[in-house]
């Protein structure tokens, strides 16, 4: 059966790095807003130029243009055995939007996953995380060390520290989480699909909650 699941907690929770490896396992694409929207800075659209500045200060791009993109992105014949989405929805409205996305499409989803994660991991992660802005792939200044010092291991691109992974700009998504996207966990308990694993743990044992609690 296909699987769509959306992953829901802080930044900093490990939601990019869990997508990736259960994309790979269940051959799903992970859609990651963050990362659909930062390319569009990249290559300088409309829609980069208009997210840019929200980016740049940890606030929330405005809910249609984000909505309107993830329509755009479903429409792709990928995502018929499933998919895992990453970062969306962050809002209720935005929740709303993929509830009536998905019923037109007769997609349900699966699940909503909630990485409950403290703050004080949140920004021991994001203060030391560095990204190869090519290939996406994150690594950690004391916990996800590349073999070789400041360079991607999986394309050899120098790493950089996001803008918005510094400390004011943390503690501003933090705030942000807190006020817009936390109320999304009570919207999908409602609706009696969420599960909840614990986003304190390392790679391997939340792995390992997530194959015996969740069964993934
Ligand atoms: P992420 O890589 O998921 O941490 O996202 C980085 C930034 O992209 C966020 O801090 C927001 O500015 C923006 N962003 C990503 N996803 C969304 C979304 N669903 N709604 C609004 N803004 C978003």
């Amino acid at each position: 059966m296909a699987l769509r699941i959306v992953l829901l907690g802080p930044p900093g929770a490990g939601k990019g790095t869990h997508a990736k490896i259960l994309s790979e396992r269940y051959r799903i694409p992970h859609i990651s807003t963050g990362d659909i929207l930062r390319s569009h800075i990249k290559s300088e659209t409309p829609l980069g130029k208009k997210a840019q500045s929200f980016i740049d200060n940890g606030k929330l791009v405005p809910d249609d243009l984000v909505i309107e993109m993830v329509n755009h992105r479903l429409e792709n014949p990928d995502v018929k055995n499933g998919f895992i989405l990453d970062g969306f929805p962050r809002t209720v409205e935005q929740a709303k939007a993929l509830g009536a996305l998905l019923e037109e499409r007769k997609i349900p989803l699966s699940f909503v996953l909630e990485f409950d994660t403290s703050e004080e991991v949140i920004i021991f992660r994001l203060s030391g995380r560095r990204t190869c802005p090519k290939c996406g792939a994150n690594y950690h200044l004391q916990n996800i060390v590349p073999k070789q010092d400041g360079i991607c291991d999986q394309c050899q691109t120098a790493l950089i520290q996001r803008k918005d992974d510094t400390i004011d700009t943390i503690r501003e998504r933090l705030k942000v989480y807190h006020e817009q996207t936390e109320p999304l966990v009570k919207f999908y308990k409602d609706k009696k699909l969420l599960r909840v694993i614990n986003g304190n743990l390392e790679i391997g044992p939340l792995q390992k909650q997530l194959s015996e609690s969740v069964g993934l």
